[in-house]
């Protein structure tokens, strides 16, 4: 069962919510805070036996807004049949939302300071304050460059705020990375926000889904699982909303089969409209795992502006693109990677897809 109460309630009416819950027994109510658009909002969680549980013990409270009865696996991130339920988050001056796109372009995997500092300078031409440098690969093969790691923390950061950077997406792959990620920022003076991005190869990694759910700091970007249902994908990122970091961006990125062959992945956009009706997390697509190669179609324009473009008119909040100044020199995934030439390019793209979006939300939605 879900309590949420109206904006701006006391700590004291929240007090008399948790007390209400406590009268019954088997039941053991959790208290959440949600970022709301308006302000800061309040839930009441009830874990345990709650059938019976009657809702006007609750719904009698003057500072109480709804009640509703969960029976989805999904309590925190699921939207529970409530499209007024609140979406998303702030962060860095930035709302991650239905209402908001927002474009993160950037490298794949760091390689050098000049590379960064060339994306960075393109972004900012374009007024993009949204961007991707991975750190720590996870690669296929251990022979396979790893990524920097560390190491090239203090400048990628440094960089970014000198480039007005605003939020950098960077995987991790375990809980040192983290402390790593957190202990950089502080020792740079938090000249840029991060995103910590769960790989789809860690989709499951239930430990590290823990240690970014205990970190209050930064949000998270986690990735489907590349071979899994989505229920299960989103089982397991419900497991970062429980251990009580409720920023999460969903992000597509295909799936794994010789069916989507000659993509990488079998591109799965068609499911952003799913998961916005299931969840209340901004919806990410990332049409460069997806496709896989940078190849211009034949009316011109490239097949991963196409995904995106796939991604973007069923109402995505986010896209996480592959960039490099140097594709055929890149480290890691250049052969999908975009050039820096392209950059206002797919900007342009994607607003006039978003504007037609927008128009036909306004055209032909249900009343
Ligand atoms: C990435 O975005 O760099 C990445 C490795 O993606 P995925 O986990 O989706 O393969
Ligand atoms: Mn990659």
């Amino acid at each position: 069962m879900i309590i949420t109460l109206k904006s701006g309630a006391s700590a004291e009416a929240i007090e008399t919510v948790l007390n209400a819950a406590k009268r019954f027994e088997g039941v053991n109510p959790k208290r959440y805070e949600f970022d709301g658009r308006d302000g800061s909002v309040t839930e009441v969680h009830l874990v345990g036996d709650t059938q019976k549980v009657p809702e006007d013990a609750f719904t009698v409270l003057p500072a109480v807004r709804r009640v509703v009865r969960v029976s989805e696996k999904y309590r925190l991130i699921g939207r529970h049949g409530q499209a007024e339920r609140e979406t998303g988050f702030d962060y860095r001056g930035l709302r991650f939302d239905e209402t908001e796109l927002h474009l993160f372009a950037g490298l794949c995997a760091v390689d050098t300071k000049e590379h960064v500092a060339q994306m960075y300078a393109a972004l900012r031409e374009q007024g993009i304050r949204t961007t991707r440098m991975g750190a720590y690969k996870p690669r296929t093969s251990p022979y396979d460059f790893q990524g920097l790691g560390a190491e090239c923390l203090p400048w990628v950061f440094e960089l970014a705020g000198e480039h007005g950077m605003e939020v950098v997406a960077m995987e991790v792959c375990d809980r040192r990375q983290i402390d790593e990620i957190l202990d950089a920022l502080e020792k740079a003076g938090q000249p840029t926000g991060v995103m910590l991005q769960i790989g789809t190869r860690n989709t499951q990694n239930f430990e590290l889904l823990r240690a970014v759910g205990q970190q209050a700091q930064l949000p998270v970007l986690f990735k489907r699982g590349m071979g899994i249902t989505l229920e299960e994908s989103l089982n397991a990122c419900e497991y970062v909303a429980s251990e009580g970091q409720p920023n999460i961006v969903f992000c597509l990125r295909g799936v794994k089969t010789h069916l989507g062959d000659p993509h990488r992945n079998l591109v799965d956009f068609a499911h952003v409209p799913v998961l916005r009706a299931q969840t209340r997390l901004p919806v990410c697509v990332d049409p460069s795992h997806s496709v896989g190669r940078m190849r211009i179609a034949p009316d011109g324009l490239p097949e991963i502006f196409h995904a995106a473009g796939q991604g973007v008119v069923v109402g995505a909040s986010m896209l996480l693109v592959d960039f490099h100044p140097d594709p055929a020199g890149a480290l890691c995934d250049g052969p999908q990677a975009l050039t820096l030439e392209q950059l206002p390019r797919l900007k342009a793209y994607i607003e006039e897809l978003r504007r037609a979006y927008l128009t036909c939300v306004k055209a032909y939605a249900a009343v």
